[in-house]
């Protein structure tokens, strides 16, 4: 068990993507930690499902349903939490995922390829990952980012991917706006090192959720050869659980660990980046 971190009690973190796997684990772990959390996600049912589980735990949590892809809806979003509870100390950009108009059914090209190809992709499924994860990041930073700069702690976590790194086969969209997220929180780090806000990200290894299942488990429930070959590129030789995100999304918050850590983005992948496969 995670120890509980004094310094913490009473923040309030908002938490895009709050309601989806992994960012109901950190929300879950935040309210553990007595962070008033902000459950921030598209769909009311899913929102109100990790809201009432933590407040059935103990915990604070508002349930905010809204899309980090309109401005208006997070201005709102911003105005019921500041009534609420008075401040924003922490903003978690959890939204994410990718979109099946912009992944091709074969990792390499040939001349008889099947299914779909880099030629078949979509402008649409590209500009929606790209907007989702870049945009999606970019409009709460930007919304969220007056009130934060009010708190004495004040801490964004940006959600990154292994393929920010080298690019996973398949997923062009989802890996060139991933690696927009480890350069723009890069950026914002440096842009606001002189007021006290941090910037920095997680980029989580492999973890079998909602937006990835398909790729990873197949209908039998079993691994597909994509699960396969990740675990054989994962030194730890496993996939990730939620749980193994909290530890490093504590230290980046609290400021008795890392106030000198500003504009990094860190891997928790069973080692997964460090290996080059030989
Ligand atoms: P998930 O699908 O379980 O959660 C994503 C959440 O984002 C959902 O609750 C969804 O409702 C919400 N969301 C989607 N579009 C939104 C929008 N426009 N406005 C507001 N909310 C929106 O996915 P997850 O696997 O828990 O992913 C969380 C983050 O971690 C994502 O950024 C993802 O890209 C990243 N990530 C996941 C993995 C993995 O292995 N699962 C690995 C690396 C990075």
């Amino acid at each position: 068990m995670i120890p509980i971190h004094e310094n913490l009690a009473n923040k309030v973190a908002v938490i895009t993507g709050g309601s989806g796997v992994l960012c109901s684990a950190m929300a879950k772990e935040l309210a553990r930690q007595k962070v008033k959390v902000v459950i921030l996600g598209l769909t009311a049912d899913k929102v109100n499902e990790v809201t009432e589980e933590i407040i059935a735990s103990g915990g604070t949590a508002l349930p905010i349903v809204a899309n980090v892809l309109d401005k208006q809806s997070l201005i709102e979003s911003k105005k019921k939490i500041l009534e609420q509870f008075g401040q924003i100390d922490f903003l978690i950009n959890g939204a994410g995922g990718n979109h099946p108009d912009a992944i091709t059914d074969k990792e390499y090209f040939t001349s008889n390829i099947e299914g779909t190809s880099f030629f078949d992709l979509q402008e649409e499924g590209f500009s929606n990952v790209f907007d989702l994860n870049f945009i999606g990041t970019f409009l709460p930073c930007k919304v969220f980012g007056d009130a934060l700069l009010k708190s004495d702690m004040p801490s964004i976590i940006n959600i990154s991917s292994m393929s920010a790194y080298t690019p996973l086969t398949k997923v062009p969209a989802y890996s060139a706006a991933k690696a927009s997220i480890n350069n723009f929180t890069s950026w914002l780090a440096v842009h606001f090192a002189e007021t006290g806000l941090r910037v920095n990200a997680i980029a989580p290894g492999f973890f079998i959720t909602q937006q990835n299942k398909d790729l990873l488990v197949d209908a039998n429930g079993e691994y597909t050869a994509r699960s396969k070959k990740i675990i054989e590129a994962t030194p730890m030789k496993k996939f990730g659980e939620p749980e193994h995100l909290l530890g490093t999304l504590l230290y980046l918050l609290a400021p008795s660990y890392s106030s000198f850590v500003t504009g990094t983005t860190i891997p928790v992948d069973g080692g997964f980046n460090a290996y080059s496969g030989v």
